[in-house]
């Protein structure tokens, strides 16, 4: 039984301080679930259904909502009835997301590379048994969406089954992919076996930059190539950039490029130095740099045909009620959709990761391994962890964030607290927002 039990200050969730109590977001659980999602190197939104008659051609919805994208769908993560008695029996949420790094190896050795992966067999992965009893596990507390990550997930020779597996149980995979190697045949593949999402990584809109970046030259024009290759077979298209101080000038070109290719959302990640990412170091955005790629990713998403998801930016949605303040709005569902519903950070909260050898983190990111499938069954590492707990408890929290009028909406990165000053629970490292009650310390002695 998780130590949060009947705490209320455990339970995530959104509430504003009073003072924004105009902007207090709209809670519609199950829309939520419809259409949360969380961070991960390659994490996938939830996939649009393709030529459903309301959505439109980029993805974007009709109507006349401009923030948040993707939405409801047959399909509800962590909205089956496993979860609800999970939900009712501990009082912790299920997971809705979960990103499955379903192999190590990967044919390329890109600079940012949370998993640091390179070319060959990784010790100690998972077996197709050890995942098939993982899924078993899974699916007695919730029915979620499982992004299969890696490394490069299209080189696990027996994906096709797990992704049945899968789907036979419940859940929904789809695949986060450097799309290097999508062929015809292997399109063909993602749409008999039901992939209604793919994610791919691209991080600048010519070739010579992307490739010195991805570390292999004719990597773009493969990506490009098998983005093309994937819509022409009806497979969604997500396009992942990860902003650093080398590309964050070009986020209007990338956000062309995307839409030139007709995918479906453009989600930009904002750097979390760990992995091979941390050679990436003094790349990373300062913090107002940090600031200006999300405004331009809101006032962006006004006009774009593409979904936006600002993610491993928790502070979006701080930035999302400000401005909308500033407008004179309310962040309702309808006027942002799933924005005004979703939360910053939501590792630990209903996403979580399984590595390559079975072990549990909050995030790809957070470097901290809370159990291993191997020894212990998920849904019991889910439930008793210390500090997938700790990371519920917004009270927890400490510094600015601990502060912060918007912690419950955004929360901070917690693996980019935890990797800079070895505390999961201190302020995030990069955010400029000074919370209401901590000004008078900010202020400069006259
Ligand atoms: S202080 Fe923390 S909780 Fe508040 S906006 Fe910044 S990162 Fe988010
Ligand atoms: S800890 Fe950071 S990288 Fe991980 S889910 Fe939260 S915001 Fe994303």
């Amino acid at each position: 039984m998780a130590e949060n039990v009947g705490n209320a200050d455990a339970r995530p969730d959104l509430e504003l301080d009073e003072e924004f109590g105009d902007t207090r977001p709209t809670i519609d659980e199950q829309a939520m679930a419809d259409a949360e999602k969380g961070c991960g190197q390659t994490a996938v939104g939830i996939p649009m259904p393709t030529g459903h008659p309301g959505s439109h051609p980029g993805g974007h919805p009709g109507g006349t909502q401009r923030h948040g994208g993707a939405r409801s769908m047959g399909f509800r993560p962590g909205g089956g009835e496993a979860a609800a008695a999970y939900e009712a029996r501990t009082g912790i949420k299920a997971p809705r997301i979960i990103a499955w790094e379903i192999t190590r190896s990967c044919n390329l050795s890109c600079a940012h590379c949370r998993a640091a992966a390179e070319f060959g067999a990784y010790e100690g992965e998972l077996s197709l048994d050890q995942i098939k009893s993982t899924i078993d596990d899974i699916v007695t507390i919730t029915n979620p969406i499982i992004i299969l990550t890696g490394g490069e997930p299209l080189m696990r020779p027996d994906i096709w089954e797990i992704v049945d597996y899968a789907q036979d149980k419940g859940a929904m995979p789809v695949i986060g992919t450097n799309a290097t190697l999508i062929t015809e045949a292997i399109a063909a593949k993602m749409a008999e076996h039901k992939i209604t999402r793919i994610s791919v990584s691209v991080d600048f809109p010519t070739a010579e930059e992307h490739d010195a970046f991805r570390g292999q030259v004719g990597c773009f024009d493969k990506t490009i190539e098998g983005i093309k290759i994937a819509k022409r077979h009806g497979v969604g298209v997500q396009i992942n950039m990860t902003v650093t101080t080398m590309n964050a000038d070009r986020m209007e070109e990338m956000h062309t490029l995307a839409e030139s290719l007709g995918v479906d959302a453009f989600h930009i990640f904002m750097l979390v130095p760990t992995g091979r990412g941390e050679d990436l170091l003094d790349k990373e955005l300062p913090p107002e740099e940090y600031e200006k790629v999300l405004e331009w990713a809101y006032e962006r998403q006004k006009t774009s045909s593409l979904h936006f998801k600002p993610t491993d930016a928790p502070h979006y949605y701080r930035i999302i009620r400000q401005k909308a303040k500033a407008e004179g709005k309310k962040v309702t569902r309808e006027e942002y959709g799933l924005d005004a519903m979703t939360r910053g950070c939501l590792g630990g909260i209903t996403f979580c990761f399984i590595s390559h050898t079975g072990d549990i983190q909050p995030c790809g990111y957070f470097d901290m391994q809370l159990g291993n499938v191997k020894e212990q069954p998920f849904s019991q590492i889910w439930t008793e962890s210390k500090v997938f707990n700790e990371l519920r408890d917004y009270s927890l929290l400490k510094g600015k964030c601990g502060a912060c009028e918007y912690k419950a909406v955004c929360g901070g990165c917690r693996a980019r607290a935890l990797s800079v000053t070895g505390d999961y629970l201190a302020e995030e490292p990069y955010c400029v927002y000074v919370p209401a009650s901590m000004r008078a310390e900010y202020e400069e002695p006259a």
